[in-house]
């Protein structure tokens, strides 16, 4: 009697716990990615991103447990572009056959987009630029990011056949609020045209693209370039030259130092906004990111 309990028991234990579904375990280099995944794999998947949103995406220091945690992966989604070229080596350490390059695993989110700012002649990094192959911050424009958003619901439902309706059900609620959401953003900018936009790091190419607007003026002389005293001074005499009254922008992991030096002398104000999700508290998904940037623009 005893023992039949046992196994009664054993059989109860391994239905409620040994055979439920494990979930999938998808591994981004980004927060936006990780958002994404989330929103189209719901229950099935536990999502984790290298970087917080508040981190540059150019750099990573690779610790012994971003190996581990890469080695249990069963998907991983990265930008590509180069800009988290710091992904590759870690690929290589972790030996998991499932997220190598050029596998199913492994999806690059740039695929399908065309890159703006690609050089005609090979860009060295050495020589401080660190868009080697062209603009790599396609994340700030909606309609690249609606792109990539298609380019990850097919690929997961690709590689996940049995949940391919569930992912996709997602996806298409998702792109009719993000649609949503991109007419109101451009009818909330479309007379932001004469505002004076100073930026740090050229961060913002596909979103001034989108929504018809123009930088005027950039902190750093190349991407990733400290500026120098007498950059800066022709900086703000361009600036000045402009007579706009306007912001500006400062990525989370940006100076603010001399973003205020240089808005003292054009008498502009600075503005921090989350680029990347989670960069700051109001940014806790895409959709709540742009709004942020968008509105703050707009107010001025
Ligand atoms: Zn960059």
């Amino acid at each position: 009697m005893l023992k039949k309990l046992l196994v009664l028991l054993l059989v109860g234990m391994l239905c409620t716990s040994g055979f439920a579904a494990e979930k999938i375990k998808v591994v981004t280099t980004l927060s936006d990615f990780k958002n994404f995944a989330e929103i189209i794999g719901g229950d099935k998947v536990t999502v984790t991103s290298f970087l917080k949103g508040y981190q540059d995406a150019h750099h990573f220091e690779i610790k012994p447990s971003d190996i581990m945690r890469l080695s249990g992966a069963d998907m991983l989604i990265i930008n590509g572009a180069d800009l988290d070229y710091w992904i590759s080596p870690l690929i290589e350490k972790s030996r998991n056959p499932n997220i190598r390059k050029g596998t199913s695993g492994c999806i690059d989110a740039s695929q399908g987009i065309p890159l703006l700012e690609v050089p005609a002649t090979k860009v060295d990094r050495s020589m401080g630029d660190v868009h080697p192959y062209g603009n790599p911050h396609y994340n700030l424009s909606p309609a690249a990011m609606r792109i990539a958003f298609r380019h990850i619901a097919d690929a997961m439902s690709a590689r996940y056949p049995d949940y391919a309706d569930y992912f996709q059900q997602n996806a298409l609620a998702y792109e009719k609020k993000l649609d949503a959401k991109i007419s109101e953003w451009k009818g909330l900018l479309k007379n932001s045209q004469e505002t004076g936009i100073v930026v740090y790091h050229n961060s913002w190419s596909y979103f001034f693209n989108e929504f018809h607007l123009t930088a005027a003026g950039y902190i750093e002389p190349k991407p990733g370039l400290s500026p120098s005293p007498t950059y800066l001074n022709e900086l703000i005499q361009k600036v000045n030259a402009q007579k706009k009254s306007g912001v500006i922008l400062k990525e989370t992991y940006e100076n603010s130092d001399i973003a205020k030096y240089v808005a003292s002398k054009v008498g502009y104000s600075v503005e921090e906004v989350p680029t990347y999700v989670g960069g700051t508290k109001e940014a806790s998904d895409y959709i709540s990111m742009v709004d942020t940037i968008v509105k703050t623009i707009a107010r001025k």
